[in-house]
């Protein structure tokens, strides 16, 4: 049988990992990302190094993504292991090519009795929610049928849904986190992918507040923008 999670995340850091529920795990250090971000101020004005404060790199940092001069962003970089997310979101956020990913292979695991995600809106519906499980199911079962025709995992894996639980590692230099946070935490993106997202945004909203303190969360609808111009 399937299992049925959504399971939110904790934000946790990379040498201290906090799994209260343990969906997000940011490969992320803090000391190492302000270093990353006073680099870049000194690169830019050189000898600044010494006199670097807080509020100076807050406004070089504002100031060049204001002026488009996004290139300098892409000297810090952020990893994330994410867990408990759909092969539906784990397809829309590889379509982001300037970012690594490792996901979690469907032709090495097997897959018997996968997890699925459930989305909020059938959850909230009764005869919605009791086709979905069902669909699951039958979907599960003819997986290990398939399995025990002797069907290699690589070939039963066809029958598996959209909302089967992935993994994946994905490693993003700072410019394109702010595109991939400026497409997809808007209204119109997906509701899953907006969630990982806003986990990412608060986890570098902490970590890297010069370069991620400009996004304006708004918790109700799960989305957010940057206050400055656009990177793209
Ligand atoms: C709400 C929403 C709905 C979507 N719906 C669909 C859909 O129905 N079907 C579908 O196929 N996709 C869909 N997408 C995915 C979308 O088309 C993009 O593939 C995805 O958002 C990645 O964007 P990107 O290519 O700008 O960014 P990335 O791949 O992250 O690249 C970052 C930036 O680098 C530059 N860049 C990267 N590669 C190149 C290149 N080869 N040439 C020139 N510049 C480059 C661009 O400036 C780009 O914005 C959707 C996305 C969103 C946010």
């Amino acid at each position: 049988m399937p299992n049925s999670r959504w399971r939110t995340t904790t934000p946790g850091r990379r040498y201290r990992r906090k799994t209260l529920i343990g969906a997000l795990e940011a490969g992320l250090d803090g000391e190492r990302c302000a270093e990353a971000v006073r680099a870049l101020e000194d690169a830019q004005r050189r000898g600044a190094l010494g006199r670097i404060t807080d509020e100076s790199e807050k406004n070089f940092i504002r100031k060049s993504i204001i002026s488009g001069h996004h290139s300098i962003l892409e000297h810090a970089s952020a990893s994330f292991r994410i867990l408990g997310a759909s092969r539906a979101f784990t397809h829309q956020l590889v379509r982001h090519r300037l970012a690594s990913y490792s996901q979690q292979s469907q032709r090495y695991v097997d897959e018997a009795g996968f997890n699925f995600i459930l989305p909020p809106e059938i959850l909230k519906n009764s005869e919605a929610l009791a086709l979905y499980r069902g669909f699951m199911n039958q979907a599960a079962e003819t997986y290990a049928s398939l399995r025990k025709l002797g069907m290699k995992k690589e070939d039963a894996r066809f029958v598996l849904p959209n909302a089967l639980e992935s993994q994946i590692v994905f490693s993003a230099n700072f410019r394109e986190l702010r595109t991939i946070f400026n497409l997809r935490l808007a209204r119109s993106a997906q509701w899953e992918i907006r969630r990982v997202c806003l986990l990412m945004l608060k986890i570098l909203q902490a970590e890297a507040p010069s370069v991620f303190g400009d996004y304006v969360i708004n918790e109700e609808d799960q989305t957010a923008a940057s206050v400055l111009s656009k990177v793209t």
